[in-house]
């Protein structure tokens, strides 16, 4: 069995933002050289998460104003967890939409659906953050 690990760095320029990052975590199985096996990619902070879904605008709109519904960033004080911080909402967006996926490879190929895409989601952003890709086969 072989492995591989690498680390993608983001800093985006707003507070939220999803970013496609399918085109990347392809790249890290072409340079992994594992044709079969499995890839994890997850978040490594605690405000950001990792998810699969439609790379449609409307839908990410959607997903924004769902979360804000949900838990709304403002005010601030609303949250046990913003004595220092202001980030609590962050929190609890990113536990809604999930740490990481774990998807196949198959003949060196994310095998996944037809509209199946893997984004990066920031809840608490401005700042430099990263996401681990471990791959594991052969
Ligand atoms: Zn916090």
């Amino acid at each position: 069995m072989q492995s591989f690990r690498k680390e993608l760095w983001f800093n985006t320029l707003t507070r939220r933002a999803f970013i496609n990052i399918t085109q990347q975590v392809e790249s890290c199985i072409h340079e992994s050289g594992i044709r079969e096996g499995l890839v994890l990619v997850n978040a490594m902070h605690i405000t950001a998460s990792v998810f699969i879904n439609d790379d449609e605008s409307g839908l990410h709109h959607d997903f924004e104003v769902w979360l804000e519904k949900l838990v709304p960033e403002k005010p601030y004080s609303q949250y046990k967890h913003n004595g220092f911080e202001d980030n609590a909402d962050a929190h609890l967006k990113r536990t809604i939409m999930g740490r990481e996926v774990v998807v196949a490879i198959s003949e060196g190929k994310l095998d996944v659906g037809p509209w199946e895409q893997i984004f990066y989601g920031e809840f608490d952003g401005m700042r430099k953050k990263r996401v681990l890709v471990k791959i594991i086969g052969q």
